[in-house]
């Protein structure tokens, strides 16, 4: 492992691997712009080198969930253009617009909250209206779509703003042939064409996530905004796994034993003995527990490469730590463990561990917590 890192455990975040990604999937997308999605620190890969790396492979626009992140990066010195779609009242509008952030707007209140930040400033704050075409979370809805996109077209003769973009985002996309899917895409049209009719001339519009840019080019418009699949993880089994997708997974979690013993038959391991041993075995110690991120619904099942053999979590997974039965192996402590990776030296991927948790890969590689320091490679 590298220097700086602790031996007890690291994330180890490939770059390389990013930047591969990115050029991948710009490839499945060759008419259009890629947007890197770097919110929730890169999916827990560490935002600012991410960010660096999708930039220089490619990315034309950075985007994150919250103003703070975005702020965060231009604070970090990265240009370039970078959106954020998740405002709350009271955010950062003015600070948005003078680092020339584009702002999504998905209602009224949030007009009137950027144009009057665009009149403080005295210049005009770039905006992406947001329609919800069916996710039924963030955006406009059709009904109210027509006064937003008028609002929209007065600030902009006022000098307030400048309607950069008309965007929408999938329910359903990692579902192939979900109907959701061409109604979403329908709407969207209709509803960039009443704001084109209007007089906005968005320079983007946009709705495809990952499972989109892989599955829909008909959805690929102007730019793709792809987070899961540039950290080389599959959207969902049903996509196909990371490798059969052509990416590579990006982030290594890799911890050293800490305590290897030998223990007779019938002892109980972890909290609730939920693993009592059938045969005399040893037993190896992960440091690593739910509060770095490793779920703790996957006790008795989440897969970990221990010397050299692939094991499952024996009992519950604890706060700080787990346990391995290594049947009778001996494996010295400070070896590794391997908990999830590209796969390539028979590791699992952080989509088996999904697998194993009942949940998706998107939350595996997001909650590896601030415990677990990031290697860049
Ligand atoms: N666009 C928006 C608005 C999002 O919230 C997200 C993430 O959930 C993405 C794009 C990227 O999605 P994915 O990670 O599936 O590519």
């Amino acid at each position: 492992p590298p220097h700086s890192a602790p031996p007890r455990a690291r994330a180890e975040i490939d770059l390389g691997a990013l930047r591969a990604n990115v050029r991948a999937l710009r490839a499945r997308a060759p008419h259009s712009a890629l947007m890197a999605v770097v919110k929730s620190d890169a999916y827990g890969h560490g935002m600012v080198p991410c960010a660096r790396a999708a930039l220089d492979a490619g990315a034309g626009w950075l985007g994150t969930a919250t103003p703070q992140e975005a702020l965060a990066l231009r604070a970090a010195g990265v240009g370039g253009r970078i959106m954020c779609w998740l405002w709350t009242p009271g955010d950062p509008w003015r600070e948005g617009i003078e680092a020339g952030l584009d702002m999504a707007v998905s209602g009224m209140w949030a007009l009137r909250e950027v144009t009057a930040a665009a009149r403080a400033a005295g210049r005009p704050a770039r905006i992406q209206l947001k329609a919800d075409t069916g996710l039924g979370r963030n955006g406009c809805q059709p009904a109210d779509w027509p006064a937003l996109v008028a609002a929209a077209r007065a600030a902009e003769d006022e000098g307030l703003a400048d309607v950069t973009g008309l965007w929408s985002h999938f329910a359903c996309a990692d579902e192939p042939g979900h109907p959701s899917i061409v109604r979403q895409l329908d709407l969207f049209r209709d509803m960039v064409d009443h704001a084109e009719k209007a007089g906005v001339e968005p320079e983007v519009r946009h709705i495809a996530n990952s499972p989109a840019t892989l599955t829909l080019p008909e959805s690929h418009f102007d730019l793709v905004r792809t987070g899961i699949a540039m950290y080389g993880v599959s959207p969902a089994p049903e996509l196909g796994t990371s490798a059969e997708l052509g990416l590579r997974p990006v982030m290594t979690l890799a911890a050293s034993v800490a305590l290897v013993k030998h223990v007779p038959a019938g002892h109980g391991v972890s909290y609730g003995h939920h693993y009592v041993t059938d045969a005399e075995t040893t037993l190896g110690l992960v440091p690593l527990g739910y509060a770095d991120g490793v779920p703790r619904h996957a006790s008795g099942r989440g897969p970990v490469l221990v010397g050299g053999v692939r094991r499952r979590v024996a009992g519950r997974v604890a706060m700080d730590q787990f346990v391995v039965d290594l049947g009778g192996q001996t494996v010295d402590e400070g070896s590794e463990a391997l908990l999830f990776g590209p796969g390539d030296r028979g590791e699992p991927t952080a989509e088996d561990w999904a697998q194993a948790a009942g949940t998706i890969a998107y939350e595996i590689v997001t909650r590896i917590g601030s415990r677990v320091p990031r290697v860049h490679l």
